[in-house]
């Protein structure tokens, strides 16, 4: 749907300035994201850590020619005569207006789903159920945030028979804004647990605040069996038709009888004076619960019971996020084989990008038919060819029938079949490839032949997680303070262009490497941020000012070999960054060097000082506090000391991750984050998201009886019948040996489990008696379950060294959600 710019500002009661006749089709808010200048509209958002009115001029140079933008920003708009602006209060607000116009134009019933957990995945699974009966839209992925749900009813189509939305929320007063752009006439709970609890005073106050977005709704689906859940809603909602699964009697849905069977759960049923069985192919609680209320909404909009029968059975994992994997020949692969809609297909080709480029392939897309209703075939794909050309695709390959009729530019393919008929795999050659493709065009088979497939070992790296992090460091930071991001050693084990790349999109201001080498790897792979190293070699020095590196200055030796090199390549002013050792007893001059220090440097033309710093000793434990505080001081007096000695301001900073954390207070101009941002906090990990997972699989599975050993010193001893799992990770992928014999333990299907004997160089031995485990199982062996600082503990060391001592042969994985 294209709107006119005067419609939209008088739905969101804002200004225009400019011409009032241009239309718009598509929405940004991310000014990295490429866009068809024409038909876009870019919201400019301010939050914590950035401000959308800053990329305007950008935007503007590009094309860009539509805007929303707020008053109090002051934007000049001589400068952008072109340009259309829509002038609001505030443009969160104004969109949600907007979305709230559009969402009266349907006269069809939406269905609100919120809830803790398991919003998208219940909305996905919803969708695929009610296909078979119904035209249905949808949120795309878990869009479900106050930009996310506005954006959700602008993409709707408008020919659909319902609509499924997901809100989230994170902080009070958010539901009741975003409820208004759904105003749904049935609404789903998924569930109320712990998580974004920390903005909410209790559980109860965030179902209260969930609960708003039913005031509309005539029809609440729920799990009765959660008492707190019951209780509110007959409380709240005494006039709503109230609809409920559980095993308790009085539900409408009610749970006779759960069975395990072999591949799933077989589920006796009654619904309306009728009796019948679900098999679900999962055996884990969250799953069956969620597909149960599924079932019940599905029965409730009128799905027959044999439908859901023959659906259910089928549910299918989703994989709600990217992930990039080695190909063949070396190809990159990213594997999207659920959605096909243009939304989610510009969200995928970002990430290709993104991924891709650090090694210079070409962008191959593999698309299956997309599935969207309401929208002219033609046209369609006409916008698919535009979308792949914009983002540099040189290779389209299309499969389905409406591809291969609209053939033109691409090659196509009436069905996987043929495809796979037809092609040989290895034609694909050094080039990233995004496979994206709906469900039911399976392409997991094409991934299979594409995948490259050796050491199963894997490192995952959740990026959005990352992202997440390093906004939680800047929440505690002033609107002034610059942040240095800490990449040394390989970015804390977990990749080196992909992090400094994310980083920069995260608008970082510097990054630290502790050697050159480091640094010189992140330019050649285009990273362009000013990069500091920590630990520069002498012998360096050449190669650093070449690449624009700038060196930590620690003792005079390193600040004369410095001098002498910027003079012989005829340089001036070239930044230093200087050390001051304030007690840690490592690199940096002692406060008593600083006079003559500042005489060295002074009137000094070929180097000027970028920043002072120092580095905290005990800043994660309260026990040093007191001298924590000490070099603080000593920091600040030098600090000042050499501003008068120089007669000019430098840029400060003495914090690291756990600084932040206890002594936000110490911020001064710039702090350098490092462990925090990769997931470990000293003060309280539920502030912080999970990062890293290092994962691996049961490569096989066997019996062994009573009295036999286990491995090298037959060190394993079994006193009765034991089952085990052989699992391909051994101390030179870094899993460390004296976790050997019973002292480790790792997480298979969800269960903890012992490592038997000692750890082998590429495998270990895992105790799996009555775990049910089969060979291909995936095993964790730190990540989400399994907390990264316990294994520390374990080990006696502490979670750095974990991270850092990740062998390269392990294959880093980067997803994004
Ligand atoms: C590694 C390092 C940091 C980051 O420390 P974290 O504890 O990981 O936050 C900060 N400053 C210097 C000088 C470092 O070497």
């Amino acid at each position: 749907m294209a709107y006119s710019v005067a419609q939209l500002a008088q739905w969101s009661a804002a200004k225009l300035i400019g011409d009032a006749e241009r239309t718009v089709e598509k929405i940004i808010f991310d000014s990295r994201k490429s866009f068809s200048s024409e038909e876009t509209l870019f919201v400019a958002i301010k939050s914590t850590t950035n401000d959308g009115h800053s990329f305007i001029a950008e935007l503007y140079d590009k094309g860009m020619r539509s805007f929303i933008v707020e008053a109090d920003c002051a934007i000049d708009y001589k400068k952008y005569p072109e340009a259309s602006f829509i002038e609001c209060t505030n443009s969160i607000e104004s969109l949600q207006s907007i979305a709230a116009q559009i969402r009266h134009s349907f006269s069809i019933p939406f269905i609100g789903i919120t809830g803790s957990n398991g919003k998208t995945i219940i909305k996905e699974w919803l969708a695929h159920i009610l296909e078979k009966t119904y035209k249905v839209g949808r949120s795309p992925r878990s869009f479900n945030s106050q930009i996310g749900v506005p954006l959700s009813i602008w993409f709707l189509a408008k020919d659909i028979d319902f609509a499924l939305i997901e809100a989230g929320i994170s902080m009070p007063g958010e539901m009741e804004k975003i409820s208004t752009c759904i105003q749904p006439a049935y609404g789903l709970l998924t569930n109320i647990g712990q998580a974004h609890q920390e903005n909410f005073e209790s559980l109860e106050q965030k179902l209260d605040e969930k609960l708003k977005l039913f005031a509309s709704a005539h029809t609440i689906f729920y799990n009765g069996d959660d008492a707190m859940i019951n209780e509110a809603l007959k409380q709240h909602f005494p006039d709503k038709a109230l609809v409920s699964v559980g095993a308790e009697p009085g539900n409408n849905l009610q749970i006779v009888k759960t069975e395990t069977t072999s591949g799933g759960t077989s589920l006796s049923l009654h619904w309306k004076e009728q009796a019948f069985t679900l098999q679900l192919p999962f055996q884990d609680a969250i799953s069956i619960e969620n597909s149960l209320l599924v079932a019940l909404c599905a029965l409730n909009l009128g799905v027959s019971i044999e439908i859901l029968q023959t659906e259910m059975q089928q549910l299918f994992p989703i994989a709600m996020r990217l992930e990039q994997k080695e190909g063949i020949n070396n190809c990159l692969l990213i594997d999207d084989g659920y959605n096909a809609d243009i939304t989610s297909l510009g969200l995928a080709l970002d990430f290709l990008n993104q991924m891709g480029a650090k090694r210079g392939l070409s962008k191959t897309l593999i698309l299956s038919d997309i599935q969207q209703s309401g929208v002219d075939a033609t046209l369609l794909y006409q916008k698919v060819l535009r979308l792949a050309e914009e983002k540099g695709i040189t290779k389209l390959i299309g499969i389905g029938e409406n591809m291969f009729a609209a053939k033109e530019g691409l090659n196509a393919y009436q069905s996987t079949e043929e495809f796979l008929e037809k092609v040989d795999v290895n034609t694909f050659k050094d080039e990233a490839i995004l496979l994206k493709g709906a469900r039911h065009y399976t392409f997991e088979r094409i991934s299979a032949l594409l995948e490259q497939r050796r050491h199963k070992t894997v490192l995952e790296i959740n990026l959005n997680a990352l992202a997440e992090n390093v906004k939680y460091f800047r929440s505690k930071l002033g609107k002034e303070t610059k942040l240095l991001a800490m990449v040394k050693a390989f970015s804390y084990g977990t990749g080196s262009f992909e992090i400094a790349n994310l980083l920069a999109h995260q608008k970082v201001d510097y990054l630290g490497v502790a050697f050159a080498d480091e640094g010189i790897e992140l330019r050649k792979t285009g990273i362009s941020l000013p990069i500091i190293v920590m630990n520069p070699e002498l012998s360096s020095f050449p190669m650093m000012l070449e690449y624009e590196l700038e060196p930590e200055i620690y003792s005079f030796e390193v600040l004369e070999a410095y001098l002498s090199a910027v003079q012989r390549q005829g340089l001036s002013r070239v930044p230093i960054h200087v050390k001051v050792d304030t007690g840690m007893n490592r690199l940096g001059f002692l406060p008593e060097e600083t006079e003559s220090l500042i005489e060295r440097l002074h009137k000094n033309s070929s180097v000027f000082v970028s920043s002072v710093f120092s580095h905290l000793a005990g800043s994660d434990e309260a026990i040093h506090d007191g001298f924590t505080q000490q070099q603080i001081n000593c920091f600040t007096s030098t600090c000042q000391q050499m501003e008068k000695g120089l007669g000019y301001g430098f840029t400060r900073h003495i914090l690291n991750s756990a600084g932040i954390e206890r002594f936000p207070e110490a911020q001064m101009d710039m702090v350098r984050l490092g462990i925090g941002m990769y997931g470990v906090s000293v003060v309280d990990n539920t502030n912080l998201q999970q990062v890293n997972t290092l994962k691996s699989y049961v490569s096989q599975f066997k019996t062994i009886k009573a009295g036999e050993t286990v491995g090298y010193s037959r060190k394993g001893r079994s006193n009765n019948e034991m089952q085990i799992a052989v699992v391909p990770i051994g101390y030179a992928d870094g899993y460390n040996r004296r976790l050997s014999n019973g002292v480790g333990h790792v997480i298979i299907n969800g269960k903890k489990a012992s490592v038997v004997g000692n750890i082998c160089m590429d495998m270990c031995m895992i105790d799996v008696t009555d775990l049910n485990i089969k060979a291909g199982d995936e095993v964790e062996i730190f990540g989400t379950q399994l907390p990264i600082k316990a294994m520390a503990q374990q080990l006696e060391t502490i979670p750095y060294e974990i991270l850092t001592s990740i062998s390269r042969r392990v294959k880093r994985i980067y997803i994004m959600e």
